[in-house]
Parts: structure tokens; sequence; C-alpha cells
């Protein structure tokens, strides 16, 4: 789709206006400003217009509290996925925004939105992801500052980005990260020592996991809740 007609879609603007945005320079594409009104619009690209992000009309936005078990997938042949939870009327265009391993529980967001989900993976966005994790071994003052300050993951060159430690208990945390990296919570426990027992995501940027939703329930996103990742 060209920028003008997503502009002109997204908003009240005419296709006219748009293109005058578009040329004033009142318009992002990834944080780049383009004044090129034909430029094509890829999926995941995030589209400002003065700095607010915009997104098609028609698009749906859903929370699930994922039971364990479950996979973060559209389709498995071998076991449940997140979007088998979800009756058939709705599951159709959906993908899910940041995935969560079998074991772990929590909130997961699903949405039609390419541009959305990119503001919650994407490692440039820097979006949060709060886990209550509990361990298996006492956590001391050390380990929480190693965290904080960020590890050496096995095999990767660059150490995890700083993280958020709140000691609720001796093994329990909540754990911020704003990265993705694959089962970044237990290798970044198991760098200091200690081992995941039990991971649960309740917070995605300013989403809350609703404490309505027992596993395996979801509901549609507010508007608010929408706009806050923007
Ligand atoms: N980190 C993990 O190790 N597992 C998850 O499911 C999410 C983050």
């Amino acid at each position: 789709m060209r920028l003008d007609y997503f502009i002109a879609t997204a908003t009240a603007l005419s296709r006219r206006d748009a293109k005058k945005a578009i040329s004033a320079g009142l318009v992002k594409v990834d944080d780049q400003t383009c004044r090129k009104a034909g430029t094509p619009v890829a999926h995941d690209s995030t589209i400002t217009l003065e700095g607010h992000p915009l997104s098609l009309p028609g698009e749906r936005y859903l929370m699930l509290h994922k039971p364990r078990g479950v996979i973060s997938a559209t389709t498995d042949s071998q076991q449940p996925t997140a979007l088998d939870l979800l009756p058939d009327g709705i599951r159709q265009g959906l993908h899910i925004a940041g995935r969560l391993d079998a074991d772990t529980t929590g909130l997961l967001l699903l949405t039609t939105d390419g541009q959305w989900s990119h503001r919650i993976t994407s490692p440039r966005v820097n979006c949060p992801k709060t886990y209550r994790v509990a361990l298996s071994e006492p956590i001391d003052a050390t380990a929480i500052a190693q965290l904080e300050q960020g590890v050496a993951l096995r095999n990767e060159p660059r150490p995890t980005a700083p993280a958020r430690v709140q000691r609720l208990d001796d093994r329990l945390i909540d754990l911020t990260i704003s990265e993705g990296r694959y089962h970044q919570v237990r290798r970044m426990l198991a760098a200091v020592g200690n081992h995941v027992d039990g991971l649960h995501r309740w917070r995605i940027g300013d989403i809350i996991l609703d404490p309505a939703l027992a596993p395996g329930q979801y509901r549609e996103l507010s508007p608010a809740e929408v706009d806050c990742l923007a």
C-alpha cells in the first residue's frame, strides 16, 4: 500500500491532505521522515503523523492468559497452540506479538496489526516486559546486581541489556527486560547460577494481564490499552 493511501485510510485526512502532510515532513516511516507519497508501506513499519503512530481501522487486538503447556504458535500438528484457545470465528488473521515458552504462563498479545506487534517485538523499540520468576535457589544482592547490569549468555557475543529486578521473596523476583532473546529469562538466571522453576509474564509496556482472566481465557484490548503501546 502507498504511504498517502495508508495515511488517508488511517486518519480523517483526504488523499490530497495526506499528500500535503507527507511533503510537509509530518510523516515518519520507522523514525525517518518520508516526503514521498508513493513510498510502499511494509506490513511491519511504524508510520507516525506528527509523532502519533497510526494503524488501519478494523484491526483486532486481544490479550490471552496463556496456560502452561500451550505453545505460542498459530498452528501445530502435535501440541495445542494459543490460537486453538480462541473460537473459530475470531482466529482469522491473528498473529502473536511476543512469544512465550510452552512452560511459561501469562500475558500473550494477539493482533492482526503487524505495525503494532512490531512495536512490541522490535529490538529497536525496547518495549519492557515484566516476568514473575520463581527460583529454585535463594537470590542474593550480587546476582540481582549482575542481572541489573547485564549478563553474558552462552554463545552470544553481547551481554544482555540492563534489566530491572524487584525482589519479592528469597526465591521470587519480578524481572523486567526490554529484549526478546531466545529463552532469555531462563538463560539470564542460569548465568547467575540459579534456575527458573516457574515463569509468568504479567506486563508488556503498560498493558497488564487482566486478573479477571483465568488461564485459557481472553478478551479484546480497550482502545486505551492499544494506544498505550504507541
Ligand atoms: N524468557 C524465557 O526464558 N521464556 C519465556 O517464555 C519468556 C522469556
